[in-house]
């Protein structure tokens, strides 16, 4: 597919929905690529960046932000409490704050480095039992803990389930931003960006319809 192509059907995306374009931002998920397809899409222009594992971001990303200025890094997969002080000193942002011992730790290390990466609330939009994420009812008291914590959430965040349509899923997280005053949402991934976009998505996470298929091997 492609960084340009991807870039276009945001635009035309964007105003479709009655959108400004150039509103939502672009994450590139760029988790377990090789070395050369991320480095193409820095040659293109590309500045933002997801990455789901904190060691793998930690090997790669240092060494790419000295020869590329600007780079912008979002933390979207689980975190361990224990790697809390790491995603910190590496994140520019962090999506995935889901649970209070994470919150904690967050607020330490805050604190201790003086460095605030924004923070988005993931939601279990889904009520899945085997995923991460705040429970929609519980969203409004996790928020009010956070801040007592001195943490100020700007966004949710949410991974629709797989089987489903992913449009309720974007249309709930919409509404708890909006019920809680959160200007942004993380929603939409390669196969369903535009309609996360026409439900006002602020940043969609587009890894594979930008770098091609990821390789576990
Ligand atoms: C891997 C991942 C993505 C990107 O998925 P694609 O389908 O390749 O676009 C987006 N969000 C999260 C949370 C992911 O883990």
């Amino acid at each position: 597919m492609g960084l340009e192509q991807i870039k276009t059907r945001i635009t035309a995306a964007e105003t479709a929905a009655g959108r400004q374009p150039g509103q939502v931002r672009l994450i590139a998920v760029s988790k377990v690529q090789p070395p050369d397809r991320v480095e193409s899409v820095l040659d293109a222009g590309q500045r933002v960046f997801g990455e789901n594992y904190v060691q793998e971001a930690q090997g790669k990303w240092p060494a790419w932000r000295d020869r590329f200025n600007g780079v912008e890094l979002h933390m979207i997969g689980p975190l361990q409490s224990n790697k809390a002080k790491q995603a910190v000193q590496l994140f520019d942002a962090i999506h995935t704050l889901d649970r209070m011992s994470l919150a904690r730790k967050l607020a330490q290390q805050i604190a201790e480095q003086g460095r605030s990466p924004d923070l988005f609330i993931q939601v279990n939009t889904g009520d899945e039992p085997q995923k991460a994420g705040v429970l929609a009812d519980e969203l409004p008291g996790f928020l009010a803990s956070c801040r007592d914590l001195g943490l100020d959430p700007q966004g949710l965040m949410c991974i629709p389930p797989e089987a489903d349509d992913p449009v309720p899923h974007f249309r709930l997280l919409r509404r708890l931003a909006q019920e809680n005053g959160l200007p942004n949402l993380s929603m939409g991934m390669s196969a369903d960006f535009e309609s996360a976009i026409a439900e006002g998505a602020t940043h969609i996470r587009v890894g594979s319809a930008i770098f091609g298929a990821r390789d576990y091997g």
